[in-house]
């Protein structure tokens, strides 16, 4: 479907935008689910705040936009693994080292089904090919540096170190029915967004299919140690009541993925035992480290011992807009779950704010997050973080509202992400009432919309935060 044209113009660029002029002219007062008003009006006399970096400079590039790099230097590449394989590849390695290929699937059984790379604990298999099995097939990775938790022991940050010393993060957290880990698929990024610790130093490398998926067996073995928490019983309440409303309270958290997650459950029926639900919201843009990345997804969803054996519905792939990308993401013929980090309807702030809007605009991403659900039956989601007087206006909301009922109805779900209070920084979050307002004016206007939960923001992991520094 072509995009709606707004029948007004983009905003000007000076300040203060104008209010919110469609409520002042007649527009029904914005009331919440509950049918509440939604309060007086926030837009009056309410600045706009500019994109800007804090504290380090965005790279140009010769027009003086901010730069953009799609991809990597030529860096050396990460050993071979087991995870970047298929069975059949490996199979057919272990027949070349002289090796009975039956062994190299017992090995997957060890590495994806045990979460185990230790040549100690594989004792059904011979010792002497043991550790040449490992040495060919399990070079080390990822080296644990440090893990923070917080929210009473049921949200874990760690901190990677690969083999050529580049650093990365996954954070993993506890709900009442499902595990969840956030993961990242890039060193560094090429996005340059001016909001985001990751991409400061630009893109460093892709990561290997094998190093995606051993945050989730190292998340796993984690688990099994018993060194995940449980949620305490006020987010447990919490997310029973988002439940009760019938909402989501994660972005892979529909009935399919909560299915998912109770796919990995354990017996006792205590919730689940290993990571059910993957967010690529880490490090990176996952969607500029294609072909790694749809290869760490098949060995996400691969039936063990040729993967992990997890549903493909509990695996959210977020993007900034790599358009052709997300078209080529809707033909793969796997029921994930796609979401587009929009963060602004117009494409005046959304340049400043997403660099890569300067290559496909607003339109043109939310187009295809529409291909995506047209081609693949499945809702997206629409990820917006809520920046104090930067793009959190009652207008921003209603422009929103206007282009995702253009192309139609129940096709999106727009999740609202709350950032940490920064006092002095524009990087900032709302104001509580102006943030109510804004969810408030989108579901007056029929769009389904969610406060995102925030797991996790004590310890810097919340997404859009992350960044790697041994200190
Ligand atoms: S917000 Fe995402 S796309 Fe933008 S620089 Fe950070 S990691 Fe990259």
């Amino acid at each position: 479907m072509s995009p709606s044209k707004s029948p007004r113009p983009e905003p000007s660029s000076s300040a203060p935008k104008r209010g919110s002029a469609r409520t002042a002219a007649g527009a029904p007062p914005a009331r919440n689910s509950a049918g509440a008003p939604a309060g007086p009006p926030v837009d009056a006399a309410r600045p706009q705040i500019r994109p800007k970096a804090e504290g380090w400079q965005q790279p140009m590039d010769a027009e003086g936009r901010p730069k953009l790099q799609f991809a990597q230097p030529k860096v050396k590449q990460p050993p071979k693994h087991l995870a970047d394989m298929t069975l059949d590849e490996r199979t057919a390695r272990a027949t070349e080292l002289g090796i009975s290929g039956f062994r190299a699937k017992q090995l997957s059984v060890h590495y994806f089904r045990h979460y185990t790379s230790d040549p100690e604990q594989m004792t059904d298999l011979p010792a002497e090919t043991r550790e040449q099995l490992v040495e060919e097939f399990l070079p080390p990775l990822l080296t644990e540096v440090r893990r923070l938790k917080t929210d009473d022991g049921a949200t874990i940050k760690f901190l990677w170190r690969l083999f050529d010393g580049a650093m990365v993060e996954s954070v993993l957290m506890r709900y009442r029915s499902r595990i969840t880990l956030c993961i990242s698929s890039q060193c560094g990024c090429g996005m340059n967004c001016p909001f985001c610790a990751t991409g400061q130093n630009g893109l460093t490398r892709n990561m290997s299919s094998a190093e995606i998926v051993d945050q989730i067996v190292q998340a796993n073995r984690a688990i099994a140690a018993g060194e995940l928490d449980a949620p305490n019983a006020a987010e447990i309440a919490e997310e029973a009541d988002h439940a009760a409303l019938g909402e989501e309270t994660d972005f892979a958290e529909s009935e399919e993925s909560a299915a998912a997650g109770k796919g990995a459950s354990s017996s006792s029926g205590v919730g689940p035992q290993r990571v059910s639900n993957i967010v690529f919201m880490g490090m990176g843009e996952p969607l500029a480290n294609y072909k790694r990345v749809m290869n760490a997804v098949r060995r996400m969803v691969d039936p063990a011992p040729e993967g992990l054996g997890m549903s493909a519905r509990g695996i959210t792939i977020s993007t900034v807009g790599l358009v052709p990308a997300i078209r080529k993401l809707a033909d793969e013929n796997l029921p994930i779950t796609f979401a587009l980090s929009l963060h602004a309807p117009d494409d005046e702030l959304r340049d400043e704010l997403i660099p890569v809007n300067s290559r496909w605009k607003a339109d043109e991403a939310i187009d295809a997050a529409y291909h995506y659900y047209k081609t693949t039956g499945r809702r997206v989601s629409i990820e917006y973080a809520l920046i104090k007087d930067m793009n959190d206006h009652q207008w921003r909301a209603e422009l929103l509202a206007e282009k995702l009922n253009a192309r139609g109805r129940g096709w999106v779900h727009v999740n609202p992400i709350p950032l940490n209070p920064t006092p002095g920084s524009i990087w900032t979050s709302s104001e509580p009432e102006v943030m109510r307002a804004f969810v408030n004016r989108l579901e007056s206007l029929g769009v389904p919309t969610t406060l995102r939960d925030t797991r996790g923001k004590e310890i810097d992991g919340a997404c859009g935060q992350l960044a790697a520094a041994e200190e």
